[in-house]
């Protein structure tokens, strides 16, 4: 490593808390799929942010949307009102065929927002006793890292030594819609689930999971609520992830690739009989529905409306799950992919995930290592067939070498 990278992570620890363990590469520019270090060496960017980097770097209709907005208003907190919030949030609920939308910032924020709208309209719709509502989730669950949040996490990593957390949720196995049915009682306000879980490695249910999920949600007075925060705006080929089941949720949560990459923007998106439970004084956030997020918002809806981007992802998905498949037995043990979405598991004789990501990174391209074995691709949506060629031979060269 160039000395000059070398000093700049050092200088980095020296002042900020070491909350992630990041490969030792310094990034200093973006463009689309590709981004440059401090040194000047390209990297192609195969994690995409953790799938917030959906439109690749730098969009230029992203960056004008922004440029346009940065130059008039950019934060009116809501205590007044601001011309741009109305236009986002009525373009992102005609997307998800919704009535309303709560702006946030953040996934957690969204998933937070969530589980208060559920209780709220558990206790004041359903009619569940003062106190007494639970929400189910499941196994291998990523939901962000508040202490509500880790504290119905299963991984010891996220909860660890942060207790005590909020009573209220019954954790079921993933994938198991029995499962859910069988945790499901009169005071069930909702079902909270990844439609495909991305943190615990792309994890797609069996067919058929999520439509009976539905159902049973149906059945029992019970709100869907998919976090499609990571799965959702392209990814996958649909513009959600429950779509591929024909799954319409109660309530959408939405993050990452909403703020185009820009800007932290998150949404809770649901029908005026769900969602409307909420009074005013009972929930906000001082840059929530901001009139310079709410502007990259409605671009990035407005792309997303021409389906453009789902049939790349579609496509370019379809490309990549072929020439993965072609790895299982060398070097790779698995690969589960939904559009252009991998988790794929290295056979431990040829190293860890964080192993074959940093020689991956040696050889020019980023991806990132989950829970040990599983490397987890998620290219901007903008990528090209021949840039996923390349990439995956260097996943070739790496396992080979090894
Ligand atoms: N929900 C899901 C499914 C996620 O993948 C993530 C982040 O990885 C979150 C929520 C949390 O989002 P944020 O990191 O913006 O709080």
């Amino acid at each position: 490593l160039d000395t000059g990278t070398l000093r700049i992570i050092d200088d980095e620890r020296e002042h900020v808390a070491s909350n992630y363990s990041p490969l030792p590469v310094v990034i200093a520019r973006g463009e689309g799929s590709w981004v440059t270090d401090v040194e000047g060496k390209r990297y192609l960017d195969l994690l995409s942010a953790y799938s917030a980097l959906n439109f690749g770097h730098g969009h230029p209709e992203i960056l004008a949307a922004a440029r346009e907005q940065l130059d008039r208003l950019t934060l009116t907190s809501r205590a007044y009102h601001n011309d741009r919030l109305g236009p986002f949030a009525a373009a992102l609920a005609e997307l998800c065929g919704k009535e309303l939308v709560l702006p946030m910032n953040t996934g957690a924020e969204a998933v937070e927002t969530g589980i208060k709208v559920a209780r709220a309209w558990g206790y004041r719709v359903k009619g569940i006793p003062a106190d007494a509502a639970t929400v189910v989730v499941a196994d291998g669950n990523f939901h962000g890292r508040t202490t509500t949040i880790v504290g119905f996490s299963d991984d010891p990593a996220a909860r660890d030594d942060f207790g005590p957390f909020a009573a209220g949720f019954v954790r079921v196995p993933f994938g198991d819609a029995a499962a859910i049915e069988a945790a499901i009682d009169e005071n069930t306000a909702a079902v909270l689930i990844e439609p495909i879980q991305g943190e615990a490695g792309i994890i797609v249910p069996p067919d058929g999971y999520l439509r009976a999920v539905r159902e049973i949600c149906t059945a029992n007075n019970v709100l869907l609520i998919a976090d499609e925060i990571q799965s959702g705006l392209g990814r996958v080929g649909t513009t959600f992830a429950c779509d591929r089941e024909g799954v319409v949720p109660d309530v959408y949560l939405l993050g990452k690739a909403l703020g185009g990459g820009i800007l932290p923007l998150s949404a809770v998106v649901a029908d005026r009989d769900v969602l409307g439970v909420i009074r005013p004084g009972e929930h906000g956030s001082t840059f929530g529905g901001n009139p310079l997020a709410a502007a990259v918002g409605l671009r990035v809806v407005e792309m997303l409306s021409s389906g453009e981007f789902q049939t790349r992802a579609t496509a370019l998905g379809e490309h990549l799950q072929a020439r993965l498949a072609d790895l299982v037995g060398s070097g790779v043990t698995a690969v589960r992919a939904a559009g252009l979405w991998a988790g794929i598991d290295i056979d431990p004789a040829v190293g860890t995930g964080r192993e074959v990501a940093e020689r991956l990174l040696a050889r020019g391209v980023l991806v990132k290592d989950t829970h040990g074995q599983t490397i987890r691709i998620a290219p901007p949506l903008v990528i090209r067939a021949t840039e996923l060629d390349w990439a995956v031979e260097q996943l070739k060269y790496v396992l080979d070498a090894s």
